[in-house]
């Protein structure tokens, strides 16, 4: 049985990335850049007025206070998206606003609110407080100077990087391709939710967790009816899932009894297995293996032990196919409310509920059909093996809804 890291390790050791895409930048978020973007531009592109208010020269109104007020000449408009107008001159001021650029010869803005403005046609403004020079004046490049980087390869792009790309006048982005993914649940013991249950049938339930956290690991998916527990059956639908994906997520039929066909079907259609036992609980059946350039994750049927081996296995496999540098689960620091027990020779992930002081409990029962407690979990604590973490101890959890 191997470590989950060593597994971990070697599943990804043997992944590459499908290939690369030109996508629109609404469209790339959640995605990985697949190349890197350097800036051709300065942000702000300009010196600009971070107010409404009156661009001034400083030293004109440094003094300047609500019973000392300074009286300016008001001679022009700047509105946001105008190009600039003439030197501002010693007791002049401009009318600016947010995102004007600031006229020439000034060098602060004074906030509209501190200000008063006879009525027209005088054109004087009487600036009630003073403002330091460059108040209020949001200058070019101070926030991205041209030919930095805006993104590197590899890297996830969050909204707000496609935001900081447009800023930069970026349209598209290169990312890599997400691989479709088929998603198959085994079991001659399944029934599709809403159908009835006959004696012996459960209702299957794994495609429902598995499937949205595919779409969350950016992958598309094709959903595939329920495989019965046949040699024939499940290279079938093997086959079918292999000719129209890049990979295939099963559950179910990977362990030791003689209905599980999961192995044996793949290798019949030319797979071949790198697969291993990982030492961790819930989960311990996994395979992986590939066929041609394609992958197959087979999953263990325990609905706990499905979802947590994806997340902890399949999940950084498949960022690292769509190019991730970064496929670490999603971690947070959290103090224990109560005592984690593990009296097994397995690490035990634990299911817990972190509040929103960061304390975290048990979920509830653990053992590795229980779906209730998963889902009341939103986190999964790390128990070595013959182990009990003490109330107040402080851990890291991996985050479930990532
Ligand atoms: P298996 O890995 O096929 O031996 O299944 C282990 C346990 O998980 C059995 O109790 C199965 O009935 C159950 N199981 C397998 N697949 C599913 C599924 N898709 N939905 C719900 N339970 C399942
Ligand atoms: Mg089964």
């Amino acid at each position: 049985m191997l470590e989950l890291e060593e597994a971990r390790a070697r599943l990804l050791a043997g992944i590459t990335p499908l290939g690369t895409e030109c996508v629109t930048l609404n469209t790339a978020a959640f995605r990985i850049a697949a190349s890197a973007v350097s800036s051709s531009v300065d942000l702000p592109p300009f010196d600009n007025s971070a107010m409404d208010g009156y661009a001034v020269r400083a030293a004109d109104v440094i003094s300047a206070k609500a019973d000392a007020a300074v009286a300016l000449t008001l001679v022009g408009k700047v509105a946001a998206g105008e190009g600039s107008i003439g030197e501002v001159q010693p007791g002049q001021c401009v009318r600016v606003f947010t995102g004007s650029m600031l006229p020439p010869g000034a060098d602060a803005v004074v906030m509209q609110e501190d200000t008063q403005i006879d009525d027209e046609p005088s054109a004087r403004v009487h600036v009630l407080d003073g403002v330091k020079p460059w108040e209020n004046v949001r200058f070019r490049g101070e926030d991205v100077k041209r030919g930095a980087v805006l993104v590197r390869s590899g890297e996830r792009l969050s909204p707000g990087r496609t935001g900081l790309l447009a800023a930069a006048g970026v349209s598209r982005a290169k990312v890599y391709r997400r691989p479709e993914i088929g998603l198959l649940a085994t079991g001659s013991e399944l029934v599709e939710p809403g159908g009835s249950l006959a004696p012996g049938k459960i209702y299957e339930s794994n495609r429902a967790a598995l499937e949205p956290l595919l779409v969350r690991s950016g992958a598309t998916v094709r959903v595939y009816p329920l495989v019965p527990d046949t040699l024939a059956g499940t290279k079938d639908a093997l086959a079918r899932a292999f000719a129209e994906c890049d990979g295939v997520v099963t559950s179910g039929g990977v362990s030791v009894g003689e209905l599980d066909f999961v192995k044996a079907a793949f290798e019949e259609l030319g797979g071949r297995l790198d697969f291993w036992k990982v030492a961790i609980k819930p989960g311990k059946p996994f395979v992986f293996g590939r066929r041609g350039g394609k992958l197959l994750f087979g999953l263990p049927g325990n609905p706990v032990s499905a979802i947590v081996t994806f997340l902890l296995l399949v999940r950084p496999a498949l960022w690292r196919w769509q190019g991730a540098t970064d496929v670490e689960p999603r971690t947070v620091p959290c103090v224990l409310g109560e005592p984690l027990v593990n009296r097994g020779g397995r690490r035990h992930f634990m299911r817990v509920r972190i509040d929103g002081h960061g304390v975290a409990v048990s979920a509830g029962q653990q053992a590795s059909h229980r779906l209730g407690s998963l889902a009341e979990a939103n986190a999964l604590v790390d128990v070595p093996p013959d182990t009990a973490l003490p109330a107040q101890a402080s851990v890291t959890a991996i985050l479930l809804d990532e």
